[in-house]
């Protein structure tokens, strides 16, 4: 793809390359007293985050370990660890 001054990637293209090795850090969703407000799958600039209920994690083959889902988690419900190799 040529790339020309101003061009805008389409949204959700990281799908088509793994990125998960790019973490340091990988998020470990504690299922403990998450309340299911879902703000861990909205903010992930991934798309990669999904669940049902009070059941939620993510897809590691697309996690870069940003650490948003965390951070927004209300309730500390995910803690970022680091990634072993
Ligand atoms: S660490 Fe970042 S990329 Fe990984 S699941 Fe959380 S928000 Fe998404
Ligand atoms: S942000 Fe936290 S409380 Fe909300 S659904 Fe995700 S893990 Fe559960």
């Amino acid at each position: 793809m040529k790339l020309i001054p101003g061009l805008v990637a389409l949204p959700g293209t990281s799908r088509a390359n793994k990125t998960g090795s790019w973490r340091i850090e990988r998020p470990l969703f504690l299922h403990q007293k998450c309340n299911g407000c879902r703000l861990c799958d909205w903010c992930c600039p991934e798309g990669i985050v999904s669940g049902q209920g009070k059941l939620f994690d993510c897809d590691f083959d697309y996690c870069k370990g940003c650490g948003i889902c965390a951070e927004v988690c209300p309730v500390d419900d995910i803690v970022m660890q680091v990634e072993e190799r």
